[in-house]
């Protein structure tokens, strides 16, 4: 049977119906790019993709993916190439007895929490619920508690992946392991279709405890002066993270920063300890408000996150990685914090310093810190502007720039390369696997500055 009649109504051209649904369908973010692919698979399985793989190869198209559609830069979404719609693939096969989960690259986080919460089980997903992990793992993944799992993709053991000749192979330490160590953190640049991730769980925090405190924005050098420079000694249980925004505290004169901080513990005890730091510290007399520690009843709690990113907004999004000591990374961030310009824009500082050491795998390069910036906004007109302020700030923080977390895609923006993601003989690796496992390049690769437009 001809390849593309496997597919029937799962395959659109681009001019067919609901093409063009599909097309918007397959970026998050309210922005949507106008890059046409020639054909959109809906794929349902491992075997549609594998056909549409061989379809594509058939006709001389190039190949991309997308599974949550979360890449800021619509990075799945390219001029002329067929794109695989892998968000159907969201079964979830969990072991509860072996901790193991085997799941589609189309499960969200919150899926996730929903099946593993009850089992008394925990997978280190995005803070936003609605990540998928085809996107997320593949980058790495910095998900909840990750000071002390280390980015998620530290915990797959194997992945199922379509090769550029269609052909389904297990890449794990065992077989394929040069495939297996590419899965973990090429991101866009995974030269192969992942139709599952095979997991090791964690099991459930015996506590979850937050705590958050709001300060004026009047504060910001002491405050980040204070927490950046406590961030090695910061306990590697809790998952802290400073926003700066409008948006979170309704504040009705302008942005405050947000301390939101959590611990994942064994004990009550073990939870009190790790956020002591925060709830004796001289400082926290001149917030704004806070709510003391709380235990947090399950994952589907911490929705925190969830309200900052709705869909259907327009988003802009940068972020950095940082080495750099508090007085040379407080004052870079004094325009970005001070020029928010509309009320859900925000600038987050995040602590990763003191996580596991990373093994030998794609993802390569961790700083300390991460810092994002983010515009939020809903009038299309505004999009230069609003895109222009993110890329504006991300270059004023080159300085004190270590490199870049792929979640962001912010090289296609900001015209940089793939070195800012990997340690350079990672990247070399990488290259080099791509020439092996897909000579002709039938996946398109990191989006460039050149393929937005
Ligand atoms: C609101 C929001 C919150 C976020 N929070 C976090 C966070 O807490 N931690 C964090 O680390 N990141 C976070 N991110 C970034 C996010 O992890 C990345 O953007 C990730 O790529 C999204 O995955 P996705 O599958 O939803 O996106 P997609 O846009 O579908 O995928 C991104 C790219 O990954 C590749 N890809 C995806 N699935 C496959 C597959 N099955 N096979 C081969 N290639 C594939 C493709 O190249 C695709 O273009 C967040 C992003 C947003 C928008």
């Amino acid at each position: 049977m001809p390849l593309e009649r496997k597919l029937e109504r799962k395959l659109l051209w681009s001019g067919d119906e609901g093409y063009e649904q599909a097309r918007r369908h397959a970026v998050w973010n309210g922005r949507k790019p106008a890059r046409r692919p020639a054909g959109i698979v809906l794929a349902e399985d491992a075997d549609d993709v594998a056909v549409a793989v061989r379809l594509a190869k058939e006709r001389g198209l190039q190949v991309s993916v997308r599974a949550g559609g979360h890449s800021t830069s619509a990075a799945g979404l390219r001029e002329g190439a067929l794109l695989i719609d892998v968000s159907r693939l969201a079964s979830m096969d969990i072991d509860p007895l072996a901790r193991t989960a085997v799941v589609g690259p189309g499960v969200l986080g919150q899926d996730l929490d929903m099946a593993l919460d009850p089992l008394e089980l925990f997978f280190p997903h995005g803070h936003c619920s609605t990540v998928a992990v085809g996107g997320f793992l593949l980058g790495g993944g910095l998900g909840w508690n990750w000071r002390a799992y280390g980015p998620g993709c530290v915990l797959v053991r194997a992945v199922d992946v379509v090769t550029a000749d269609g052909e389904a192979v297990r890449a794990d330490e065992s077989q394929n392991s040069d495939l297996y160590w590419a899965a973990r953190g090429a991101g866009p640049g995974f030269f192969g279709v992942v139709t599952a991730f095979h997991l090791e769980l964690r099991p459930r925090p015996a506590v979850i405890k937050a705590t958050a405190h709001n300060y004026p924005l009047a504060m910001r050098g002491e405050l980040l002066g204070w927490l950046h420079g406590i961030r090695h000694e910061m306990s590697p249980i809790v998952d802290p993270s400073l926003c700066v925004t409008q948006h979170v505290a309704r504040s009705p004169d302008g942005p405050t920063m947000l301390l939101g901080l959590f611990a994942f513990a064994d004990s009550e005890r073990e939870a009190e300890e790790a956020l002591a730091p925060f709830t004796n510290a001289p400082l926290r007399e001149k917030a704004l408000w806070r709510i003391d520690p709380a235990a947090v009843g399950g994952m589907q709690d911490l929705t925190g996150v969830d309200d900052l990113y709705p869909a259907g907004l327009r988003y802009s999004h940068d972020n950095i990685m940082s080495n750099a000591s508090a007085s040379a990374l407080v004052p870079a961030l004094d325009a970005a914090l001070t020029s928010l310009p509309t009320p859900r824009s925000h600038v987050n500082w995040l602590n990763l310093a003191g996580s596991p050491e990373l093994p030998d795998m794609a993802f390569s390069l961790l700083g300390d810190t991460m810092v994002e910036l983010v515009t939020v906004w809903d009038d299309p007109s505004r999009d230069a502007d609003m895109h222009a302020w993110v890329i504006d700030h991300a270059r004023r923080l080159e300085p004190v720039t270590m490199g870049n977390q792929m979640s962001a895609d912010s090289m296609a923006s900001r015209g940089l390369g793939p070195d800012a993601y990997f340690a350079a003989d990672a990247l070399s690796r990488l290259e080099a696997l791509r020439d092996r496992w897909d000579p002709d390049r039938r996946f398109v690769s990191f989006l460039l500055g050149r393929d937005t437009v």
